[in-house]
């Protein structure tokens, strides 16, 4: 490079600077002390650049399984180094494209460059090359230096570049006119951005005339020949030239390429769109990557058909296991709670009652001389008469008191909020209510029942200290309305009429 050019470049002063938060980066990346925490605070800052990190943590480049819901989960799936890079790549790219006196051959350079970002990355992949954020950012900042002419030879950089049809014929004339290419141009400029070594090489050796050594900076090199398969107006000669490049230089077979290709092809869209660069995919490239996709494409379907196969098998399981878990809560006969259940309920509403400082009744209610029905008419019928009855029960109670079956042909009632007196009459209207109808008929025959039952209230008259307290008080009093005779109603308190129902 000309002693002039390197002076004008330390000179100019419309070069572009990197933005604070880019030098932050560079300084966080040379820093063997940072840790996630710190990539976090500095990216943070700036709300464009958490966005794009998001996005670019739920792109399919990642591939993530769960979806990424802030910037802390967004950069600890894709860690430290991923981050940096990534980032570093962000706040660059924005800042180099703020130029708006060249903003046309700003967005050529641009699409050169996302082409050349994926297409190292993928190079890098397939010859196992490890480093493929490093990878992405060399080739995503490989042109940075047409940037920098634009700004530095404004009178006669921009005209050059037009006139130029391939990136050869660039170079050519880059090399009669300013004695440098501009890779000479942009690793200069990222060595004074303090970029580190690795990235300054891989631009500085990108458009050599001879293949770079290191296997690293040769998948950069190469990034840019597979781009122009993209760009060029001859599609086909762009990619014989670039599969022959590759397979001289990377030793890749052209099935290798292709698969290249195709990885460029299907993170293109998402990767344009994260950079705001549109990039148009030329009829001919489509024709050729569709073919070449249609094994792909089967692969994928069969994918999606195992997936919404397992889905399916995974919702019928969702469904058998909440079935599961109701019929565990409820009584197979009756479909009202069973007596596990009302003693977690019970437990709840003891609590709700205690400090909300609001009464709890509950009745206990056994039907009256069941056995006999049963003896008679069988069990089959002794079944019916308990689904009636529960039925009948329920239909009587508001939707704020629970039922349940405690056992055999015994029921209990909870009465939130509800005191003794009108708890009691509440039974005995559903008392008064069977004895009137008959709760089954039997080969043409009404069938009656009775029952007793017995009311303890909590918090009225009288505090238990334990719902189970609670409880076997109301079985009490029912055992006390069995020995007064059945077929009643009675409250644990004094009642005024203990015999009426
Ligand atoms: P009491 O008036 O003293 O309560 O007399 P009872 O006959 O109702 O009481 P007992 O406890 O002597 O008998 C209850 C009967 O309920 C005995 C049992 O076989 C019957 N039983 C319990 N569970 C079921 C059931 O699910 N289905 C049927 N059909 N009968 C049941
Ligand atoms: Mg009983
Ligand atoms: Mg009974």
């Amino acid at each position: 490079m000309s002693p002039e050019l390197t002076a004008a470049l330390s000179l100019c002063r419309n070069l572009p600077s990197p933005p604070a938060i880019a030098v932050r980066l560079i300084e966080l990346a040379q820093d063997p002390e940072t840790d996630i925490a710190s990539a976090a605070d500095v990216i943070a800052l700036d709300m464009g650049l958490s966005a794009r990190m998001m996005r670019i943590a739920n792109s399919p480049l990642y591939a993530s399984r769960r979806r990424i819901e802030n910037l802390g989960q967004a950069l600890t799936m894709l860690g430290l180094n991923a981050t940096l890079q990534l980032a570093l790549g962000f706040s660059l790219s924005r800042a180099l494209r703020e130029d708006q006196n060249h903003a046309n051959q700003l967005d050529a350079v641009w699409r050169r460059s996302i082409l050349s970002a994926l297409a190292a990355r993928y190079l890098g992949l397939a010859r196992n090359v490890r480093r493929v954020e490093e990878l992405m950012l060399a080739g995503l900042l490989q042109d940075i230096g047409i940037l920098a002419l634009l700004q530095l030879r404004s009178d006669s950089y921009p005209e050059l570049l037009a006139s130029a049809d391939s990136n050869d014929a660039l170079l050519a004339r880059e090399r009669t006119i300013l004695d440098c290419s501009h890779a000479d141009i942009g690793a200069e400029l990222c060595e004074q951005w303090g970029l580190p070594p690795y990235l300054v090489e891989a631009i500085r050796h990108s458009e050599a005339p001879a293949e770079p050594a290191d296997l690293f900076e040769r998948c950069v090199a190469l990034s840019g020949s597979i781009a122009e398969i993209w760009l060029s107006q001859d599609t086909d000669l762009a990619r014989d030239t670039a599969l022959r490049l590759v397979h001289a230089q990377l030793q890749m077979d052209s099935s290798q390429f292709e698969q290249v290709l195709q990885q460029v092809s299907q993170m293109l869209p998402e990767i344009s769109a994260l950079f705001d660069v549109p990039v148009p995919s030329p009829a001919r490239i489509t024709y050729l990557l569709d073919h070449a996709s249609e094994l792909m494409a089967l692969r994928n379907l069969r994918e999606l058909q195992d997936a919404s196969a397992s889905k399916r098998r995974a919702d019928d399981f969702e469904q058998q296991a909440r079935r599961l878990a109701e019929q565990a809560h409820l009584d197979a006969l009756t479909g009202l709670l069973n007596r596990r259940q009302l003693e977690v309920v019970l437990a709840q509403e003891f609590d709700r009652a205690g400090r909300a400082d609001r009464p709890l009744s509950v009745a206990f209610i056994d039907l009256d001389d069941f056995k006999k029905i049963n003896d008679q008419h069988g069990h089959l019928v002794g079944d019916q008469v308990l689904q009636a009855f529960a039925s009948l029960l329920q239909g009587q109670l508001r939707g704020s008191d629970t039922v349940a079956r405690f056992g055999g042909e015994e029921f209990v009632v909870l009465f939130p909020g509800t005191n003794e007196q009108t708890a009691l009459e509440v039974i005995r209207r559903v008392l008064g209510a069977i004895t009137q109808t008959p709760i089954v008929t039997v080969a043409d025959m009404p069938l009656h029942v009775t029952f007793s039952a017995g009311v303890a209230t909590h918090g009225a008259y009288e505090r238990f200290t334990d719902m189970r307290d609670l409880l076997k008080a109301a079985d009490d009093v029912l055992y006390r309305s069995k020995n007064l005779g059945r077929n009643r109603v009675i409250a644990r308190a004094p009642d005024p009429h203990p015999t009426a129902c």
